[in-house]
């Protein structure tokens, strides 16, 4: 029987199954101090251990502060989580990046920067968007506070098997467009309901182009389409992006892990539950202009009359959304304006990220009505940053060169969006309150959100200048 990537690596790590959940091996866990204190005080309550400590990762991402190392703006709430996850670690031995590590960063960042997320693992991570790591061909779980406990104890998971959901994306993407348009256009097209209950694995000539940044990109965004996980078969691309990390294998167990990976492929007549075709040429840069990253239009087009909707409960949705967010139906979405700009987020704030907006940016200057931010996703990513110069071009532009952390993704510490400020972001979630009780997010590409800052509202890109950075 023809097999998906998924099938394979399901049953590579199956241990048990009963009715229609399986016991599945976890090869890697990761965590962090929001998600995780429950979980380890329950497991102390009961006198539980850690199975398998050098499985587990444990990094400071949601709270920490990214203004100062030597200095930090820190509120009560943070501080304490960061402790606990400082005590915890320590308690049941889980190596920890915490806040003052080199390698500190987002999970989801850090996780396939360091070589602990490879191919053909499962992982599990008690935070939505672990659907990351998918792109290095991954099986990748968001888990739940009782599950977080579960994969400590167990290094198991119990797990119904998603269904499977091929996308595949052909044809060349145009001047400006980049994953983060083509997630966003994805989602705009099946909703954030589409692939509920659904494992996506994205495939086709355009996924091939991309680089394995973009791909956690569009990984990660499907969870905002409802997915369950996101996948891609690995490639050379994969394998040399992970060679030289830290934990990936070294020597022959290099050699005999390619070889392995090597045969991750979908067989060509394998199933697919549900299946969907893109045009990559027709996809332009999109931005958000609701409530959650459905509402989305491509930037030369228009905010939409929600009397043209005919289904009673979405109409309802978008006439709320654009309350929300004070728009006007009809609105061309390049007469909105920013008073921020945030690049950053595991969705985007890679070193490829932020060369695609430093190349919008390279000789011109923020707009003087916006304040801007770039929050690099790890330590690592800043340094590489700064060793080949980008961070200079931000600087000198007038944006705020930050540390790492999930920063004003999730307005969890000081990095907050003021109420009735607009920005225009390159995270994954434009929900209410999300980046700060009242603030109004637009989601966008790095490229879209450095231009976004120049201008002072949204442009196409097929207008902006691009300049060579490196
Ligand atoms: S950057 Fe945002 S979406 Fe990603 S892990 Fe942090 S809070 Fe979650």
């Amino acid at each position: 029987m023809p097999y998906t990537i998924t099938d394979k690596i399901w049953e590579a790590h199956e241990i048990a199954k009963e009715d229609e959940f399986s016991l599945l091996y976890i090869d890697r866990h990761l965590t962090h101090e929001v998600t995780s204190p429950v979980a380890f005080s329950d497991m102390k309550y009961k006198g539980y251990k850690v199975r398998r400590p050098d499985l587990s990762l444990a990094v400071m991402d949601h709270n920490v502060p990214t203004d100062s190392k030597e200095n930090p703006t820190i509120d009560e709430l943070s501080e304490k989580q960061m402790e606990a996850l400082w005590n915890n670690s320590r308690t049941f031995n889980v190596p920890l990046l915490d806040f003052y590590s080199p390698y500190q960063g987002i999970i989801h960042v850090v996780g396939p920067e360091l070589g602990f997320s490879l191919p053909g693992l499962t992982i599990a991570a008690g935070d939505s968007h672990t659907s990351t790591h998918g792109a290095l061909g991954a099986l990748a779980f968001g888990i739940g506070t009782s599950e977080v406990e579960h994969v400590f104890v167990t290094q198991t998971l119990w797990i119904k098997k998603p269904k499977q959901f091929r996308i595949k994306i052909n044809g060349n993407m145009k001047k400006g467009v980049s994953a983060k348009d083509l997630a966003l256009y994805i989602i705009g097209k099946i909703g954030t309901g589409g692939a509920i209950g659904h494992i996506i694995e994205y495939s086709g000539e355009t996924v091939s182009e991309i680089n394995v940044e973009g791909r956690m990109t569009l990984c990660n965004m499907s969870i905002e389409a409802g997915a369950r996980s996101a996948i891609i078969e690995p490639d050379d691309k994969v394998f040399s992006y992970i060679k030289d990390a830290p934990l990936a294998p070294k020597g022959q167990d290099w050699e005999d892990a390619v070889k392995y990976w090597k045969n991750l492929k979908s067989d060509p007549n394998a199933k697919y539950d549900k299946e969907l075709e893109i045009d990559a040429g027709s996809v332009k840069p999109m931005v958000t202009w609701g409530t959650n990253p459905s509402m989305v239009a491509p930037v030369d087009g228009y905010v939409p009359y929600p009397e043209e909707v005919k289904d009673e409960s979405l109409r309802n949705e978008y006439e709320r959304a654009l309350k929300y967010m004070e728009l006007k139906p009809g609105q061309k979405i390049t007469d909105i304006s920013v008073d921020y700009v945030f690049i950053g987020s595991c969705t985007n704030a890679r070193l490829s990220d932020l060369i695609e907006a430093a190349k919008v940016l390279k000789g011109k200057k923020v707009n003087r009505s916006v304040r801007a931010l770039v929050v690099p996703g790890s330590e690592w990513v800043k340094r590489k940053a700064e060793r080949i110069g980008i961070h200079k071009i931000f600087i000198d532009a007038g944006f705020e060169w930050r540390h790492s952390g999930c920063s004003m993704c999730i307005a969890m510490n000081s990095d907050r969006l003021p109420p009735g400020k607009r920005s225009a972001s390159t995270s994954n979630r434009n929900f209410e309150n999300r980046q700060g009780p009242g603030g109004r997010t637009h989601l966008v590409s790095p490229a879209m959100a450095a231009a976004a800052a120049v201008f002072g509202h949204f442009v196409d890109l097929a207008d902006v200048e691009i300049a060579e950075v490196m």
